[in-house]
């Protein structure tokens, strides 16, 4: 064979995928280890969601519905949207790549930031488009830098709002002042995986934005039921949009790019507030007691609108993150995103934190850290 692979592909570094629990166990000889590595839901799925989902397997020899009808108006009710305004992915990362293929022709520019989600460059790197790739400022969106960098050939900015890894927030009133700034030729993309977790009154009206449309560029919300709904492994997300850029992303999707588990599963954990809610209530309450502690130990937590948080360790990260690696415990390290001495955990349930902040405070111990 002779393989004739096209220079972008060729740059492209795989994904690192997290190490499963299973092999870090057999490798180290330990059990009960736990992940606060990943963002996900600690208290499991919605359970009204698994019965539905089980009920439905008897229908897979069927193609599912490939307009999703009965999650895309619950989703429509739910947020106060026009069906028409929804486009549902496997995963929110689906729309991502679908805004991509939709806009982005080769050597046309895609501006984000570092550290943030790191998706939105591989799926530019896929078209053959130009990354420009901005460092945060303060741990933000550097919103000042992106208006003198964006130009005639930018076709999408992706932001994280909150942002992946460092949980900070832009106010409605920076986002709006940024918007009235840009060149309406773009499109901002504002990526809410986590807008769940951050305090109602606070969150952007991503919908009134998408309908003025009038003399301000196009927004794009994306959300997912990865994170507070516990369906990470269901994979399924949507983007919220003018309906004539949902129109264009119809046109780009494969016919049954929501499972028949996802549909079912969605629209189940969708009508399970108490779920939702409870989820909401432990992850703040549980952020506050791990922040406590991790301050008690000598550390510096960062604040986050999120169900993660950033920890400064004062030592090396991945040190850190090996040694609490032989307690069972599974953390991330920065160091690869610029943040030499610090870790993120997500919060996890209460077992599981205080499990935490007990090997933080022998391996911080053992490397004399504090
Ligand atoms: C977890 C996460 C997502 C979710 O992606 P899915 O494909 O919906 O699972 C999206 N964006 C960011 C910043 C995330 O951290």
């Amino acid at each position: 064979m002779k393989l004739n692979i096209p220079e972008n592909i060729a740059e492209i570094i795989p994904y690192p995928p997290g190490k499963p629990l299973e092999e870090l166990e057999r490798e180290y000889g330990i059990s009960n280890s736990i992940k606060l590595a990943s963002n996900e839901n600690p208290w499991g799925p919605s359970p009204k969601a698994v019965a539905a989902i089980e009920k439905s397997l008897q229908g897979l020899h069927r193609y599912p519905d490939g307009s999703s009808f009965y999650l895309t108006e619950a989703l429509a009710r739910w947020l106060g949207a026009g069906m028409d305004e929804i486009v549902l992915g496997n995963g929110s990362n689906e729309v991502i790549e679908f805004l991509v293929k939709t806009f982005v022709r080769p050597g046309d520019e895609v501006i984000t930031s570092h550290p943030s989600f790191l998706m939105y460059q591989k799926f530019v790197q896929v078209r053959g488009g130009r990354n420009t790739v901005l460092p945060l400022k303060d741990m933000q969106h550097d919103l000042e830098a992106i208006l003198n960098t964006v130009s005639e050939q930018t076709r999408l900015i992706f932001l994280d709002n909150p942002n992946n890894p460092c949980g900070t927030f832009f106010s409605t009133k920076r986002f709006d002042d940024f918007l009235q700034r840009l060149p309406e030729s773009v499109i901002l993309v504002l990526d809410e995986a986590y807008a769940d977790f951050v305090e109602q009154k606070l969150r952007i009206d991503i919908l009134s934005y998408i309908r003025k449309s009038e003399g301000i560029p196009a927004v794009v919300g994306l959300r997912t039921f990865s994170k507070a709904f516990g369906l990470a492994g269901l994979r399924i997300g949507f983007g919220l949009m003018h309906r004539d850029i949902a129109d264009l992303l119809h046109r780009v999707r494969q016919p049954f790019n929501i499972n028949l588990p996802a549909q079912i599963g969605a629209l189940a954990a969708l009508s399970d507030s108490d779920h939702y809610n409870s989820t909401l209530n432990k992850t703040r309450s549980g952020r506050q007691w791990l922040s406590e502690q991790v301050r008690q130990l000598g550390c510096k937590p960062y604040p986050s609108h999120t169900n993660f948080f950033l920890i400064d360790v004062c030592g090396d990260a991945t040190r850190l993150f090996e040694s609490m690696l032989h307690k069972g415990v599974i953390v991330r390290s920065m160091k690869a995103y610029g943040y030499p001495d610090f870790i993120r955990i997500t919060v996890g349930t209460e077992a599981e934190n205080t499990r935490f902040v007990k090997s933080l405070a022998e391996s911080l111990n053992e490397l004399s850290y504090v």
